[in-house]
């Protein structure tokens, strides 16, 4: 490279996207330069404002712009019922499968002792406080079925033992190492109403 350190620097800062490596970093500068400027100027003040404005629901740990996100603001949505996901993108697909009408709660991740992610990294902490406080009867715990979102979910479960709250787990057509996230809406739905109390 080296026609432009502008162009080098629009390329080497694509690269911090997941799955785009130089070439395609490459093809998508040079589609902005030469074909997209108008697209490429939106997506440079969307990405300053959502790098600067996007934060933590204080309630939820999803994103939001305010204190707030979008599904705590709803009082509806606080009706004793919280389902634990990993990531925004699995709480998209439980609320794009339609069924689900409780609030939830982001871990924005698993526990993983080797990469340094404890309860602290995942806000159990503040979830256990918020089961407190909402009075809670039904934990749904909703993380991956894969061996990290299974032991969270145990880890969860275990703190709550005694405390007589419903904890319950997606039962059926959840494929074993996968993601909530790729998870088609029918199966999603099914795997909800089929939810089954969590034993070890
Ligand atoms: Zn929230």
């Amino acid at each position: 490279m080296a026609f432009s350190p502008l162009v080098d620097e629009l390329v080497e800062s694509l690269r911090c996207l997941p799955g785009v490596g130089q070439k395609t970093a490459q093809r998508m500068a040079f589609h902005l330069l030469e074909r997209g400027r108008s697209g490429g100027s939106r997506l440079s003040e969307a990405l300053g404002k959502a790098m600067t404005g996007v934060r933590r629901c204080d309630r939820c740990q999803n994103f939001a712009d305010t204190d707030l996100c979008g599904i705590c603001e709803n009082p509806q949505r606080t009706n004793g019922t919280i389902c634990v996901v990993e990531s925004p993108s699995d709480l998209l697909a439980i609320e794009q499968a339609g069924d689900y009408r409780g609030g939830y709660f982001v871990l924005m991740g698993h526990l993983s002792p080797i990469d340094g992610v404890g309860p602290e990294e995942i806000g159990i902490e503040r979830l256990l406080d918020r089961i407190q406080q909402e009075g809670v009867s039904e934990l749904i715990l909703a993380t991956n079925p894969t061996v990290e979102g299974e032991a969270t979910a145990h880890y969860i479960a275990d703190r709550l033992d005694g405390r007589g709250i419903l904890i319950t787990r997606l039962a059926h057509g959840i494929p074993v190492g996968g993601e909530l996230g790729y998870v088609d809406g029918f199966t999603l739905t099914h795997a909800f109403r089929g939810r089954k109390p969590l034993s070890d």
